[in-house]
């Protein structure tokens, strides 16, 4: 009988399995597709900024990304990696804020202070001569293609901020692999093609989960890992009704077109968080610029009920809504006749912040409810799982006083009890910012 069970292997439940073995508890490792970070893993844009809206948010962000930097090491490999495959590697961009009116500047500027992460601010003017490829003007508030008032402005011109550490991490589904092949040599054991079906409970306590086969894995320590199918495993284990924090899946879709001239990977691009427009964008190395959503007002939300349900197929509205706005700003845009891109599924809570923690069921755990924004966070947050595993079943009372995990890399520490099931009215921005 294992230690624990890990449902879900996507790059939380890979990292979560790598350092749960790493702190000697057996792990297997269980899911219902047929690839490592075959979920919504797969569809990351991958991005690494630190702008959040918490401390707690930039704190795991600002130590996530000094140990994508140093993945090989991370991941217990030689200096390069040399003899374990191929490594997903972090790109370092930089990213560039433009703000809609009344943005909470000082507050999100303010934390980066604190945290001791680098940023520059820019003038108008010196936006445009750092940024000569963009159309700088303020557009906001964002509008659909279909609404007349989509082609007005622009109204002056943005300033803005840039923190030159961010980027992104060029393969999802492979730093999942990497994470997983880790825990593997570790000890992990991986089940791939293997539903979980039901939460098996002694007691007060979790022992083990029922799989679609009729079988049963007998574990004192369960984890759900489960990324947009996260609701239901929480019901069939029956937490979801004691945690004031729950979540749901949202789909989402993610657009690519030519990058142009000036503002490609390697040629003048960054990330762009264009909150002035309503989308984000990202430079790959493949010429391309991916574009994804930031929940701007005109733009609804698309609740589903079973992630299996949602087509991997961008449609035409949604993708001329996104590409379009890009193409305001990075004029030289190549926009490609018909959709391109992708369909996924966040795993969204009310707040957008993610639950790492305990419920009330004994031994039962949740890394869930990611937000969209959790990717970046994925190699510190199998730590903090261990350490709160490791906490709670030696008898520490979590709830009343929250793990602080240790974030070495940058000498701070994080603050678990900021991604409580129990917590109530965080104010943050109730977006995939965070
Ligand atoms: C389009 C998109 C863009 C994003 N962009 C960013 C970004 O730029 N930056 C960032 O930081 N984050 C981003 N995110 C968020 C980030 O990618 C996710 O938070 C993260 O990948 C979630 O990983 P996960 O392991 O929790 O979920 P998943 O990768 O979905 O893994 C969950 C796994 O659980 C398995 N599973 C579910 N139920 C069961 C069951 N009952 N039995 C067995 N197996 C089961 C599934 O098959 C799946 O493999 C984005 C997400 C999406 C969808």
């Amino acid at each position: 009988m294992p230690d624990v069970v890990v449902v879900g292997a996507g790059v939380m439940g890979a990292s979560v399995a790598l350092e749960l073995q790493r702190a000697g508890w057996s792990t297997v490792v269980l899911d219902k597709g047929d690839a490592v970070g075959g979920g919504s893993t797969s569809a990351s844009s991958a991005v690494v900024r630190f702008g959040f809206s918490t401390e707690p948010g930039v704190v795991a962000a600002w130590e996530s990304k000094h140990r994508w930097e140093a993945w090989a090491d991370h991941l217990g490999l030689p200096e390069g990696g040399t003899g374990a495959g191929p490594l997903a590697r972090f790109h370092r961009t930089g990213m560039l804020f433009l703000e809609p009116a009344g943005f909470p500047r000082g507050l999100f500027l303010g934390l980066l202070d604190d945290v001791g992460v680098p940023y520059e601010l820019f003038d108008a003017p010196g936006l445009a001569e750092r940024f000569p490829s963009l159309d700088l003007g303020r557009f906001w508030p964002p509008h659909r293609p279909d609404d007349e008032a989509f082609f007005d402005g622009p109204d002056g011109a943005l300033d803005g901020w840039f923190t030159p550490d961010a980027g992104f991490v060029d393969d999802p589904q492979l730093a999942a692999r990497n994470l997983m092949d880790a825990a593997v040599r570790q000890g992990t054991e991986v089940r791939l093609r293997t539903p979980v079906v039901g939460v098996a409970v002694t007691g007060d306590r979790v022992a083990g989960v029922e799989i679609a086969d009729g079988s049963r894995l007998d574990a004192p320590v369960v984890v759900n890992a489960a990324g947009p199918w996260s609701s239901g495993l929480n019901r069939l284990a029956g937490v979801e009704a004691d945690m004031a924090v729950t979540t749901r899946p949202l789909r989402q879709e993610v657009h690519t077109a030519g990058a142009p001239a000036g503002f490609g990977f390697g040629d003048g691009g960054t990330v762009l968080g264009d909150l002035d427009l309503g989308y984000y964008c990202v430079p790959r190395p493949d010429g391309t610029i991916l574009a994804g959503g930031v929940e701007a007002d005109c733009d609804p939300l698309e609740w589903v009920d079973n992630p299996d349900e949602v087509s991997p197929l961008p449609t035409a509205e949604l993708f001329e809504a996104q590409v379009w706005r890009m193409a305001r700003r990075v004029p030289g845009l190549a926009v490609p006749h018909r959709p391109t891109g992708l369909a996924d599924v966040y795993d969204v809570t009310p707040d957008w912040l993610p639950i790492y923690d305990r419920t009330s069921l004994d031994g039962f755990y949740v890394a869930v409810g990611t937000s969209g924004n959790q990717f970046k966070n994925a190699p510190l947050v199998g730590q903090a799982m261990a350490e709160l595993i490791g906490a709670c079943e030696s008898g520490h009372d979590h709830d009343t006083d929250p793990v602080r995990v240790d974030c070495h890399l940058i000498g701070r520490s994080l603050d678990l009890g900021a991604f409580s099931r129990n917590r109530t009215g965080s104010v943050t921005s109730g977006t995939v910012l965070g």
